[in-house]
């Protein structure tokens, strides 16, 4: 058995240390952006439409309002769907706060509902057992890139007249029963943030079939002003009017951003490829490891991941969650933890919620940690990963 870095040891598995998500971005990226900046529109140009355009193709949807970012694709989605404080609205623990934030800015109230123990998604089960009569709209989260049980979400949402809202921050590229995620529920957000699949540095998206969601959205995204006199109260035909008919927000994004987003969209396939290659590579390496336990993926999901996450047997290893990472750290392997149950947050507890609202979100959590996926790592790197994770899973083994 080989002494771990941590504990002196001194050939760590790498020499430098890896990050768990990295964006790829290359000359035609940077080409894209510069012919932007060297033109006369660098913000609502034809480079947002371009992108519009494009993501509309890509996921079959009718219509697309790209934002500055995706938690304000979920605030404005959440808003169109006419989201109101008496309101409450299912979510999942297992993602990042904004998926429940987006609910706090209507003033509503965010319901969790628990996970699915081997898929980690959000439990279709828990979501009927947390309606009642003031149940509006569910936000699942596609965790790590892996569609939720959609048809059975959709169908309950059917049954009681609920929004559905998808949280695609980490599925872009992920098809379910064949259909591109971004077709399928009421309105379908993704984020363009650099550890996601495809990046503007910032950025976000809203995709639907409804055209009176995709106005609402378009009069939201720019301070509820409308520019159209179909959407004014008072047109008067005048070239330079205009008139604010609800409360929106500065949510748009710039033309450069949106030029290099569409110029990521163009080697999306590309990222899948390589993202699913590596997850199979660890997939095979890691269910050789009784410590470890891997995902499980619903057949229905054909999955462009965007987070690789380890479950630790905590029982089977001689070790807390915190020395295993501390321990790749060492060997030079970034790592990370995705999520902290949203609401035991303090902000969270502060308004109220309880811990042991979701005991599976809860036990996944401490047994958890993130290695690094991403489209750039070489065969090297994802071997690397391999060696750090049995070197350390191989050093704690309980005998
Ligand atoms: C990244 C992320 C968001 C927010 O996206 P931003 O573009 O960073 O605002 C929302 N939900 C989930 C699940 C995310 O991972």
């Amino acid at each position: 058995m080989k002494k771990l870095t941590i504990n002196g040891g001194r050939s760590p598995v790498r020499k430098n240390k890896i990050g768990y998500g990295k964006q790829f971005i290359d000359d035609e990226d940077i080409k894209a952006v510069v012919d932007v900046l060297q033109g006369d529109l660098i913000t609502c140009g034809p480079k947002v439409s371009e992108l519009e355009h494009k993501l509309c193709n890509l996921t079959g949807a009718k219509y697309a309002v790209v934002l500055a970012n995706g938690t304000a694709a979920l605030h404005v989605a959440c808003l169109a769907g006419k989201i109101k404080p008496e309101d409450e609205v299912i979510t999942t623990p297992m993602t990042f706060a904004a998926s429940a934030n987006c609910v706090l800015y209507c003033g509503s109230k965010p319901i969790f509902a628990d996970i699915n123990p081997e898929t980690y998604n959000i439990d279709p089960d828990d979501i009927e057992r947390k309606i009642n009569k003031n149940t509006k709209a569910v936000i699942a989260v596609d965790f790590t890139g892996q569609a939720v049980e959609l048809a059975r979400i959709m169908d309950i949402c059917r049954k009681h007249n609920l929004l559905l809202i998808e949280d695609a921050a980490h599925s872009i590229g992920t098809k379910y029963n064949g259909k591109p995620i971004g077709s399928i529920a009421d309105m379908t957000t993704f984020s363009f943030h650099p550890v996601k699949t495809v990046t503007g540095g910032e950025g976000g998206a809203i995709l639907t079939n409804s055209k009176e969601y995709y106005d609402k959205l378009m009069l939201y995204r720019t301070h509820g002003i409308a520019k159209n006199s179909s959407q004014m109260i008072y047109p008067t035909g005048e070239l330079w009017y205009y008139e604010q008919v609800d409360l929106g927000y500065n949510y748009r994004l710039t033309d450069f951003q949106a030029a290099l987003i569409s110029s990521q969209l163009n080697k999306l396939d590309k990222f899948s490829y390589r993202r699913k290659e590596i997850v199979q590579n660890y997939d095979e390496a890691f269910s050789k490891v009784p410590e470890i336990i891997i995902q499980k993926e619903i057949p229905e999901s054909d999955t462009t991941r965007h987070l690789y996450i380890i479950r630790l047997r905590l029982d089977m290893l001689n070790a807390t969650r915190k020395q295993i990472f501390d321990a790749l750290y060492a060997e030079n392997i970034g790592c990370n933890v995705h999520y902290i149950p949203v609401y035991w947050h303090p902000y969270y507890q502060k308004l109220g919620y309880k811990k042991g609202l979701c005991s599976n979100a809860e036990k996944l959590y401490e047994e958890i940690i993130s290695i690094p996926l991403y489209y750039s790592m070489t065969d090297e790197d994802v071997d690397g990963v391999i060696e750090a994770v049995n070197k350390v899973t191989d050093y704690y083994r309980k005998e």
